[in-house]
């Protein structure tokens, strides 16, 4: 479903030069679920973006279902939208929203206001926060609030959902529980890339990648 190939990637720092990835590559078959796992400063989030679409490699491609992502910008806006899911360390919540807003509003770009909130409603049931969807971010707990931005990313069906630390702020019970739902969702066929510090994490996929600092 994803391919990296021959992936480079370099940062400029002043007048130092920090390489993150060199001649990387990598493939993903559909139904995976990939930990990325590694030292800080390694480039997980890095890779991360750059899979996800969210940042350009200096050279390399990454091919999604055999088409370069990085082709044309239209493409990697559709693409983008309509099949990848981002989840990252911090929940990015909209306050002033409830949590069934938050899952929904992303949802009207591909379907009309209805349709979105009756899936939103569906996917938050399915995680078991039914009763939590009129609730406003600050009203639930950090568990509930990084389920709510699981749900928000799968609400356009996303194929591939990219995760970034996504227990980073969480204490252990919710980390159990969000990664609990990973595991769900894997099951179902969805595609997961999780970047996570903890090994523990890491070995609820199916496969782990280690990136090293270069
Ligand atoms: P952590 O575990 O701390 O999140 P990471 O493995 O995700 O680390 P990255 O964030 O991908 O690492 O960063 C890899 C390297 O690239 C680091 O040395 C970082 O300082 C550098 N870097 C990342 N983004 C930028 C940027 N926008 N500009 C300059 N340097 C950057
Ligand atoms: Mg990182």
């Amino acid at each position: 479903i994803l391919e990296a190939k021959n992936l480079y990637k370099n940062y400029t720092k002043g007048n130092s030069i920090i390489k993150v990835l060199e001649n990387f590559s990598f493939e993903m078959e559909k139904g995976d679920f990939v930990a990325v796992v590694g030292p800080s400063g390694a480039g997980k989030s890095t890779l991360l973006h750059i899979l996800g679409g969210l940042e350009k490699p200096d050279d390399g491609f990454v091919l999604f279902n055999g088409e370069n992502i990085y082709n044309n910008d239209k493409n990697l806006d559709n693409i983008r939208n309509e099949h990848f899911g981002f989840v990252f360390q911090f929940h990015y919540l909209l306050d002033d929203f409830t949590a069934l807003e938050n899952v929904a509003i992303p949802g009207m770009i591909n379907g009309s206001e209805k349709d979105a909130f009756e899936r939103a409603r569906d996917i938050l049931a399915k995680m078991g926060l039914e009763s939590r969807i009129n609730h406003f971010p600050k009203e639930l707990s950090g568990g509930e609030q990084q389920r709510v931005a699981i749900a928000r990313a799968l609400i356009n069906s996303p194929s591939v959902l990219f995760a970034d630390e996504p227990t980073g702020n969480l204490d252990k019970d919710n980390s159990k529980i969000v990664i609990e739902e990973f595991k769900r969702l894997n099951a179902e066929g969805l595609s997961i890339i999780l970047v996570t510090h903890d090994e523990k994490i890491a070995s609820v996929a199916k496969r782990i990648l280690r990136v090293e600092k270069l």
